[in-house]
């Protein structure tokens, strides 16, 4: 058997070898190591993919979410409504730029944004939700859009994620996740869904006049050559990442059926087993399974993990912290208790090795011995 990985980028970056190593050659040899052909064509190629009127490359996902939000003038003072179920990022930009970050809960079978409780914490000073598509799974937009337009507030999709998910609003055809929203981001890092062989993200938008504000921020203001309009950023993807993801966002829909492949797997494998809640699909989003989480009840976790490790198989915990108790928000003044369900979340979720390489073999390993420990340490 291959040994067991939470991600397995070696084997998956075999099966397309050739392609890769031409297409990055081609870049050395043309020396076109910045903003070349090759990041043009990504930035097509991806436009095509999610029916989307502009991709805007950029450093990587985090650098997307800031550029997003200073695409849209927020200042400080100004309140952006994220949940605390998410990675740290999508919380640090707004931070960063000195805006206050306002919580809502998550809910506890699709980990994401309630929406029940959204519109209470809209204030005259909120000026964007960041609803973050958790998992692989899109967050309910129809309803965030209609709050969010009843209010006048922007959107801005932390899709790090879900690349690819799609999702059913109303009567229209099924979006791609991440070009519903104001604007949406993305993150191209190596375990993403999408993902290349260092740093990269993209920020995606249909308004043109967004476009190319983007475009001059992540290249330091600059609308005209060195007459910088306003101060901005240096976040650029490089023409080598660009053409691994060429070569890659070719294999996207047959890498997400395979994510889904090995999550039916275990769905089957753990149904109706009384100390295991297998992940909830929502009727208006397909799920890409960026990680496969499942919450564990009356269960020691950490020994569980323990032990799992012991036989060879990676569980991780995402996240083991909410982000309203993470020191470097203390001063939010938010208290245990504010947000329960992610609260509870935390203390009960783990994650199994999630990717597109996993074989028969490894998913019965993976399963069998999940359950046998299980039966150990639950109590
Ligand atoms: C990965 C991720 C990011 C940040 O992306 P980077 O490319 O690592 O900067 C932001 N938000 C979420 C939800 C992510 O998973």
């Amino acid at each position: 058997m291959k040994p067991i990985q939470m991600v397995d980028l070696k084997s998956q970056y075999h099966k397309i070898k050739e392609e890769i190593d031409s297409r990055v050659l081609n870049v050395i040899e043309s020396s076109a190591y910045i903003n070349g052909p090759a990041v043009k064509d990504f930035q097509q190629h991806l436009e095509e993919y999610l029916h989307v009127k502009h991709v805007i490359p950029c450093g990587n996902g985090t650098d997307a979410l800031l550029v997003a939000m200073m695409a849209l003038d927020l200042k400080p003072g100004d309140e952006v409504i994220s949940t605390p179920f998410t990675f740290i990022a999508t919380v640090e930009v707004i931070g960063l730029l000195g805006l206050t970050p306002v919580f809502v809960d998550v809910e506890e079978d699709t980990f994401n944004m309630d929406v029940r409780q959204l519109e209470a914490a809209i204030t005259p000073k909120t000026k964007a939700i960041v609803p973050v598509h958790l998992f692989g799974q899109c967050c309910n937009m129809q309803e965030i859009l209609k709050i969010a337009n009843k209010h006048g507030v922007a959107v801005i999709e932390d899709n790090c994620q879900a690349i690819g998910a799609e999702v059913m609003i109303d009567n229209y055809p099924l979006q791609k996740s991440g070009t519903l929203g104001t604007i949406g981001c993305t993150s191209f890092f190596p375990s993403k869904n999408l993902g290349c062989y260092g740093d990269g993200g993209a920020l995606f938008t249909n308004d043109d006049a967004l476009d190319e504000k983007i475009r001059g921020i992540v290249n330091h203001g600059m609308f005209t050559r060195y007459y910088h309009d306003m101060i901005g950023v240096n976040s650029r993807l490089d023409s080598i990442q660009a053409a691994i993801l060429d070569v890659k966002l070719k294999h996207l829909d047959e890498y997400i059926a395979a994510r889904q492949q090995a999550a039916l797997y275990y769905n089957k494998a753990f149904a109706n087993h009384p100390n295991i809640v297998t992940p909830a699909t929502a009727s208006y989003s397909t799920h890409v399974f960026h990680q496969y989480t499942l919450k564990l009840k009356n269960v020691d976790r950490y020994r569980l993990i323990e032990h799992m490790k012991e036989l060879g198989v990676p569980v991780m915990i995402y996240y083991p912290v909410p982000l309203h108790l993470q020191k470097a928000f203390a001063h939010l003044g938010y208290h245990k208790g504010d947000f329960p369900v992610t609260e509870a979340l935390c203390d009960c979720v783990v994650s199994l090795p999630m990717h597109t390489e996993l074989d028969e073999e490894q998913l019965q390993y993976i399963t069998t011995n999940f359950l046998n420990t299980m039966d150990q340490f639950a109590n």
